[in-house]
């Protein structure tokens, strides 16, 4: 739990989302902003800035991070449309909220957004 990390305060229940799934590791919520049809954001709820802040520690999460991104596009009927997965990492990456997520983008064609 970092002050000031809008993640972290959507893990501690202290500010409100449309929250989707989550387990002792990992929450994923709607984005406030959806980009795509279906825009889900998948984080650790241990604080990790971005990505190039990982650790050999944080491997395991990072893992079940990419499981959740996996059953929840299946969940949500895009497993077989396919959809798009990001990790937006520093300024050029257009990282803007410092705690490591990924974007679960889908529900229509993607083809234009890398
Ligand atoms: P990024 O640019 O990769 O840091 O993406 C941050 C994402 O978090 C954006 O898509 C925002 O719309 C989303 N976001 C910011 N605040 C919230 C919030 N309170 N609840 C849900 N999504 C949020
Ligand atoms: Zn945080």
């Amino acid at each position: 739990m970092v002050d000031n990390c809008i993640f972290c305060s959507i893990v501690e229940k202290n500010i409100p989302a449309e929250i989707v799934y989550e387990d002792e590791a990992v929450m994923a919520f709607n984005d406030i902003n959806p980009k795509a049809k279906i825009h889900i954001i998948i984080i650790p709820k241990k604080h990790i800035s971005s990505l190039t802040q990982v650790t050999d520690e944080d491997v395991p999460v990072l893992g079940k991070m990419i499981f959740s991104t996996q059953a929840l596009a299946k969940e949500k009927g895009i497993g077989e449309s396919g959809f798009k997965t990001v990790i937006n990492t520093g300024p050029d990456g257009g990282q803007v909220v410092e705690h490591i997520h990924v974007h679960l983008l889908g529900g229509e064609p993607l083809h234009g957004i890398t």
